[in-house]
């Protein structure tokens, strides 16, 4: 099995068009045409890393973090992500990084932190710009064949849905000239035929395999078919998690269950509210710009990291905001990636989770 083809497993879950603009995810070193003989899967690439996956026989190295992440002008081994690099390429190893796609994507690494804290709810921010819809037109004896290959190809999926779709049934009119090659009808003569419009929506990054689908499975030569671009959100993509705890607990217990739960030696936090904690929000890695929306949806409590000391004071002391660690909030998702990876390739052997505790901060 190449390595291509584990990562387009990867990009089925975390599609790389759902990554910030500001983001680096996908394939960063080396040649997916390779042959893969082991994965290890990562919070961060480092030097280390590679060497672990060396020692381990893995050829590819699926990290969250991108170890190239704003460019690079030399590659001489200056500072650790040179060498990084150079590991890698020296030793015919393959970096690959999933990173905001998969902060992004449904059962990605918000919902992962939220589900170790035992949450169930939805996507806090969910993403605009990412769904569009298809309308087009079709002879009624074709609908079908159409509508599935449509499908099959990614169309059509709602939240919990699939195969969703509205026709409305009508009379096409069209005039072949004499250069056409029409699937019905003759040249220069005017055509009605009994046609169906079919209008389904679709993820926006799978537009032109759909546009493909689309027009090989259509009869005629040329197909008559429109994409809008939609205003809605998209339910299930999107940033950050919120819902409720099983039970309303008091912030003290509140901060001490979320310690345990993480394995944590210390947590920030802003000061405890009175009332118990029901509602909360999380967010896996640098989650400071969702405080806004979790105090919109008025969650009593929002867990993620990398907050800032005047960021704390935008809590307005609504919503106790906790500050839990960078790695601490993500480490989990190493977990995620190996039960996906292992559903997937249930036969492929190497499919291992680091040892390396890549964490870069220390208590004392
Ligand atoms: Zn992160």
């Amino acid at each position: 099995m190449q390595i291509r083809e584990i990562l387009n497993v990867m990009e089925a879950w975390a599609p790389l068009a759902w990554q910030e603009s500001y983001d680096n995810s996908g394939l960063l070193v080396g040649d997916s045409s390779l042959e893969a003989k082991g994965v290890l899967i990562s919070l961060d690439c480092t030097e280390e890393v590679v060497e672990e996956a060396i020692k381990k026989g893995c050829n590819l190295i699926i990290s969250h973090h991108p170890i190239v992440f704003s460019g690079l002008k030399k590659i001489i081994g200056a500072n650790y992500v040179e060498r990084t690099v150079i590991k890698a390429i020296q030793n015919n190893v393959v970096l690959y990084a999933s990173h905001t796609n998969l902060d992004n994507s449904p059962k990605g690494v918000s919902y992962h932190l939220a589900t170790k804290l035992g949450i169930t709810g939805q996507v806090l921010k969910p993403m605009r710009d990412a769904l569009k819809a298809l309308q087009y037109y079709v002879p009624a004896s074709h609908e079908q064949a159409l509508r599935e290959a449509l499908h099959a190809a990614g169309a059509g999926n709602i939240g919990e849905y699939s195969s969703c779709s509205f026709t409305q049934e009508g009379l096409g009119r069209f005039q072949p000239s004499a250069e056409a090659n029409p699937h019905t009808g003759s040249a220069n003569v005017l055509s009605e035929v009994n046609e169906v419009k079919v209008e389904m929506i679709f993820p926006a990054h799978l537009e032109s395999s759909i546009i493909s689908a689309l027009k090989s499975a259509h009869p005629y030569e040329e197909v008559a078919y429109s994409i809008y671009s939609l205003d809605n959100t998209w339910q299930d993509v999107g940033s950050g998690f919120v819902g409720t705890l099983e039970k309303a607990v008091e912030p003290t217990e509140f901060l001490a269950f979320v310690k345990k739960r993480l394995g944590l030696q210390a947590l920030k936090h802003t000061a405890l509210p009175t009332a118990p904690i029901s509602k909360v929000a999380v967010c896996g890695g640098a989650g400071s710009f969702l405080i806004k929306d979790a105090l919109k949806n008025q969650c009593d409590a929002y867990i993620t990291s990398d907050i800032k000391y005047h960021e704390f004071f935008d809590a307005e002391n609504q919503c106790l905001l906790i500050d839990v660690g960078h790695y601490e909030s993500e480490v989990m998702i190493i977990d995620a990636i190996h039960d996906y990876l292992s559903k997937k390739f249930s036969t492929f052997a190497v499919l291992l989770k680091s040892e390396t505790n890549t964490n870069p901060v220390f208590f004392a």
